[in-house]
């Protein structure tokens, strides 16, 4: 059992072909063990409609990872097959777990469009018929025949799924909901019925579909070694299958995974875990609200409620924090960007408290040198050894004050050298009077940040005054 897991996502959004991502991993997988890295969440690697321009999320075929030339190249934007399965083997070597992202929701870029029967739905509410029955041409063939059948012989066809966004023979735009079909319930409730997304909404209803993507899941496992999976889209997909689909694969082995259950509604996300009965943890989206905010607020922010209504304060083992990830880059679908400034912060949050699986973003540790953003490798570095090697114990919180929080790890005697206090400020820099608890009582303490010079005496008792400085972070530790 590892201590003190941190999971990395390993790839932003602006990744170019050229970039190799697959050979990267290979090559830093020493390095991340180093860095404290217990698991990472590799991006889809299997073939997207776009080919090697692709990020992976417009599924086209699930069985070729980078192995057959479809889409314009043998390659994803990764790289190929054999890299991959590569650099599982080197993150392996290194104790490194590996989350796979699959995406289940719908396939993109068919091979074939065919005449169906369809009713056009209201865009704000999918329940709502807007025509009647009309004759459409949809994207809905996928035969692989590059693959030759390799390693599966299934071909989807428009019996598998629900619905689609696209007319050819009209030329028209729309959601169309298949004759015969309904949309899948137990789905995200925006717009009546959030089940489609994109592409081609695939029909959890239908017991081909549900076969075949349970055979290709332990075929995945087996095939890559992978250790779990990182579930894009669950909101749209209808949630007892997701319960179902994790449970056979624990039934290979015991695996680890994360949803992206994209709401900031506490009320919802509890909804989903009573729906897949938890055993799905879920990316704790309304804490990275919360820090958002915080970040663009100059200090406005009331620090003392920074993680209210927050996943990892009521369901802490379901809840995988995280800062940032490609989706919230500038530019992309759900920006929401944290200010420099308050990275440091963000992290320290994330990484030095008990609870919760943290998630360092690719795009903080090496920077998105498309967008000109800095990478923050040195803060990580530091913040991810605190975490490694001080953060253990008992955890006491001084969430007390509109600008300056602060907790402490009272260290634990299986690791002798272990204990912080961790304090911040969004607004003016001071101190607070804190107690670390008698274990670590009549010692000097200093900023392991660097960002405080001064030391700080903490007497018999335990008490000691505890600074930081404006809009910063420190933590100190025992001398
Ligand atoms: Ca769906």
């Amino acid at each position: 059992m590892k201590e003190n897991r941190v999971l990395m996502q390993y790839f932003e959004w602006y990744l170019r072909p050229e970039d190799k991502l697959w050979q990267q991993v290979s090559r830093e997988a020493e390095n991340l063990k180093k860095i404290g890295i217990t698991d990472v969440w590799l991006p889809p690697a299997y073939k997207a409609a776009g080919g090697r321009y692709d990020a992976g999320y417009a599924t086209y075929d699930l069985y070729d990872l980078g192995e057959f030339n479809q889409k314009g190249s043998i390659e994803t934007k990764y790289g190929t097959k054999d890299e991959y399965i590569q650099a599982i083997s080197n993150l392996h070597e290194n104790g490194i777990g590996v989350y796979a992202d699959i995406v289940l929701n719908h396939k993109i870029g068919a091979d074939e469009a065919e005449f169906v029967y369809a009713n056009e739905e209201e865009a704000q509410d999918r329940n709502k018929d807007k025509a009647p029955f009309e004759k459409i041409k949809a994207w809905t063939k996928y035969n692989f025949l590059a693959r030759k059948n390799k390693y599966s012989d299934f071909k989807w066809n428009h019996n598998h799924f629900n619905g689609t966004d696209w007319d050819e023979s009209g030329r028209k735009n729309g959601i169309f909901r298949f004759y015969g079909k309904n949309w899948d319930q137990n789905v995200d409730q925006e717009n009546g019925n959030y089940d489609y997304l994109m592409g081609a909404d695939i029909d959890f209803n239908n017991p081909e579909v549900v076969n075949e993507l349970k055979k290709w899941g332990k075929w995945y496992l087996d095939f890559t070694g992978v250790d779990g999976f990182r579930l894009d889209a669950v909101k749209h997909i209808k949630s007892l299958f997701m319960a179902d689909w994790i449970k056979c694969m624990n039934e290979v082995k015991p695996i680890q995974c994360v949803g992206e259950y994209w709401n900031r509604d506490l009320e919802t996300l509890k909804w989903y875990i009573y729906q897949t009965n938890s055993t799905i943890p879920l990316f704790d989206v309304p804490l990275h609200y919360n820090l958002y905010e915080a970040s663009n607020s100059n200090g406005n922010y009331d620090l003392s409620k920074i993680l209210d209504n927050t996943l990892v304060k009521q369901y802490p083992e379901l809840a995988v924090t995280f800062v940032d990830n490609h989706d919230t880059e500038p530019g992309q679908a759900l920006f929401s960007w944290i200010q420099d400034w308050f990275k440091p912060l963000a992290y320290a949050l994330t990484l030095l408290r008990k609870d919760g699986l943290p998630c360092v973003f690719y795009g903080d540790y090496y920077g998105i040198p498309s967008h000109n953003i800095n990478p923050i490798n040195e803060t990580l570095e530091k913040l991810l050894e605190l975490r490694r090697d001080k953060a253990y114990g008992e955890q006491i919180d001084y969430f007390d004050d509109y600008n300056i929080v602060a907790w402490v790890r009272t260290g634990d005697d299986m690791h002798p050298k272990s204990g912080l206090v961790t304090i911040m400020s969004d607004g003016p820099g001071g101190g607070k009077k804190i107690n670390v608890g008698t274990r670590l009582a009549n010692s000097v303490f200093y900023d392991y940040t660097g960002n405080i010079q001064e030391t700080v005496y903490v007497d018999q008792e335990g008490n000691g005054i505890f600074y930081c400085n404006s809009g910063s972070v420190s933590v100190w530790v025992k001398k």
